[in-house]
């Protein structure tokens, strides 16, 4: 694994700007994958990682640069659950790790570094800083993982009865009969106009 340092370096590189963000996600992905006994998470360990993130601010790129685990390689997977928490998935040894950014580190970083004024400045230093017991609760947790959520999973691609688009990894919905994609099973998120 690379230093600190050098992880923080890539992830502004990647995400366009170093910010408190940066420095959460950075320690929390190197805490989720040392826990895992994890050591080239981007090298030769690069097929062991899933990644499920809970939210999409910017210690979600951070820790993508960290693990290598992208939405595009589907080892990066998306819980819209507005939470500073990532759990991490060892798939070799079918065992897992969650990782939560506690409520009390933004208190403590204001006790750490009175003196900067400006917010993102003093968390980032605290950030660096802090004790991981006192950044994260970890906590050792179970995660299926059906083999259509595997990185690598091949299966059949259907086409939906109604809009005729395809559909990949098991996406598709039953309903009376008909193979429909989910937009035409009624969660669309967008209206035609
Ligand atoms: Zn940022
Ligand atoms: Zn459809």
């Amino acid at each position: 694994m690379k230093s600190l340092d050098e992880y923080l370096a890539d992830a502004a590189q990647a995400h366009g700007h170093l910010c408190a963000g940066q420095v959460l996600g950075v320690r929390m992905a190197m805490l989720g994958v040392q826990k895992l006994g994890i050591d080239d998470p981007r090298g030769k360990d690069r097929k062991r990682l899933v990644t499920f993130v809970e939210i999409d601010r910017c210690a979600t790129d951070a820790i993508a640069v960290v693990t290598g685990c992208r939405l595009g390689k589907r080892a990066l997977k998306f819980k819209d659950w507005g939470k500073m928490a990532a759990t991490f998935v060892d798939i070799a040894n079918t065992r897992s790790v969650r990782v939560a950014a506690r409520e009390s580190s933004k208190a403590l970083a204001r006790g750490m570094h009175p003196e900067i004024e400006d917010k993102n400045q003093q968390q980032m230093l605290a950030y660096r800083e802090m004790r991981d017991d006192d950044l994260f609760d970890v906590q050792w947790v179970n995660v299926e993982l059906p083999p259509e959520e595997m990185p690598g999973y091949k299966g059949e691609r259907i086409v939906c009865a109604r809009c005729g688009e395809g559909i990949n990894f098991r996406r598709e919905v039953q309903r009376a009969g008909e193979t429909l994609c989910r937009a035409c099973a009624g969660e669309r998120y967008w209206e035609p106009v």
